[in-house]
């Protein structure tokens, strides 16, 4: 008998490793664990579409549940698994469950930042949000009228912020560093983004910072800002960015450095253990990185799969991400890590444009807002290794299409 590959972490990652799995006719028994008690489900709409009742919990599911007995995958939902033993290759589950691997492939993920206790984390109307359950406890909350607190002016944020002023909520947004998206974007694409959510009546800080969040009765009410001033919320949405899940990693001795440390094969520090999504840090352009995304999180799962059934290939994937805010799409090609330059440009349509990111001459990534057009042909370019002068990017008379040959 060929011995099994289990996955520890049943989301996007493992199901893209489970789909490759099956389609190279991998004999090798796979068991895939999860903690959460439903079957492996889309987190990208739980901020938008899910979060305001626009979709169904069976249309986010990513397989439908019975997908995995149909194709032979033995499925453990609502068990966790607490520790590795690398010498028996075995894993042990919170009941005391014991499972035995061959090949390991950990996809935990990773989890939200909280606020600490000592300044109202811990009341209650405060929230995070990664999973289905989160979404539970928030979206009835949501009722037109009420006051929702943002804390962090990430993604994340944003998009609850677009889904809970369409429900007819008033919403401040606070962000401690100068601009919103600050980490993740360029200056062009915070002020796009600031200018949407101010034409939607959101209430965006910047430069602001929370000293404590004000409860009544363990329930939130306000907040005191460092300016000393006291603002109400019925609300708090807490979107200050995520830790890597790397407990289980850590604890079994494999090397962690902001995320499991994985190769370009996505093998960890134990050969016999693999790291995917989320929870993997690896090295891109000589910088250990770590993306927060659906494509790396399948990527990696579909890498994992190929290496392991002997495949010799590597990661070299061109990131993409998106990000949808009322009727705004935001596509994402490439990364921006390093760069020394931006080149703003108008779109087709006038809601569009585009920010294009170079390090010194080189194309890195493009930003493109209600601009399909930049996007794809922006993902073309950098991935065929081109690099239009940013003249001629910031020139609306020359063809994108033409620089993409
Ligand atoms: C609200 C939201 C919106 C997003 N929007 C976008 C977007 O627009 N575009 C985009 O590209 N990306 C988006 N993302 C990010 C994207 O969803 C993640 O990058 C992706 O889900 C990562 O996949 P993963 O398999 O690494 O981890 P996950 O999908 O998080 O799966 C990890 C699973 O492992 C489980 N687990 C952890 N530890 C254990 C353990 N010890 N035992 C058992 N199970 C365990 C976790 O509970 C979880 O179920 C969004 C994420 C969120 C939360």
């Amino acid at each position: 008998m060929v011995a099994p590959i289990v996955i520890v972490g049943a989301g996007q990652a493992a199901v893209s490793f489970a789909s490759r799995h099956i389609r190279l006719d991998n004999q090798a028994e796979l068991h895939l664990i999860g903690d959460e008690p439903v079957a492996p489900y889309h987190r990208p709409p739980l901020s938008k579409k899910y979060m305001s009742g626009e979709l169904d919990q069976e249309r986010l599911l990513i397989r439908p549940r019975h997908w995995y007995p149909e194709q032979g995958i033995t499925t453990h939902f609502g068990t966790r698994i607490i520790s590795i033993d690398r010498d028996t290759k075995q894993l042990e589950a919170s009941d005391g469950e014991k499972f035995e691997y061959d090949n390991l492939v950990l996809c935990t993920g990773s989890s939200p930042r909280t606020l600490p206790a000592d300044i109202g984390g811990n009341l209650a109307g405060v929230n995070t949000l990664r999973n289905i359950a989160d979404v539970a406890v928030i979206a009835p909350e949501f009722k037109s009228g009420r006051s929702l607190l943002i804390i962090g002016g990430g993604y994340i944020g944003l998009e609850i912020a677009a889904v809970a002023r369409k429900l007819g909520l008033e919403v401040t947004l606070l962000e401690m560093a100068e601009r919103i998206l600050q980490r993740v974007a360029a200056a062009e694409t915070s002020d796009f983004f600031r200018r949407l959510h101010r034409t939607h009546g959101v209430n965006i800080r910047e430069s602001t910072q929370l000293t404590r969040l004000l409860g009544e009765s363990g329930h939130v009410h306000g907040a005191e800002l460092t300016t000393g001033e006291a603002i109400q919320a019925d609300l708090v949405l807490v979107g200050i960015g995520i830790s890597p899940n790397t407990e289980l990693a850590e604890l079994a001795g494999l090397d962690c450095d902001n995320g499991i440390v994985v190769n370009q094969k996505c093998q960890t520090s134990d050969p016999h253990i693999y790291a995917a999504g989320d929870c993997a840090s690896f090295e891109r352009n000589g910088a250990r990185i770590r993306l927060e995304s659906v494509q790396n999180a399948a990527d990696q799962g579909d890498l994992v799969a190929r290496i392991i059934a002997g495949e010799d290939s590597s990661y070299t994937a061109l990131p993409w991400f998106w990000s949808d805010q009322y009727d705004c799409k935001l596509q994402i090609a490439g990364l921006n890590i390093g760069y020394t330059q931006t080149v703003l440009r108008a779109g087709v349509k006038p809601e569009g444009q585009s920010v294009w990111y170079y390090r010194d001459d080189r194309l890195i990534a493009v930003d493109a807002m209600n601009d399909p057009l930049a996007y794809a042909m922006g993902r073309k370019i950098i991935s065929s290794g081109l690099h239009p002068t940013p003249q001629q990017i910031a020139d609306p008379s020359v063809d994108l299409k033409s620089l993409a040959k």
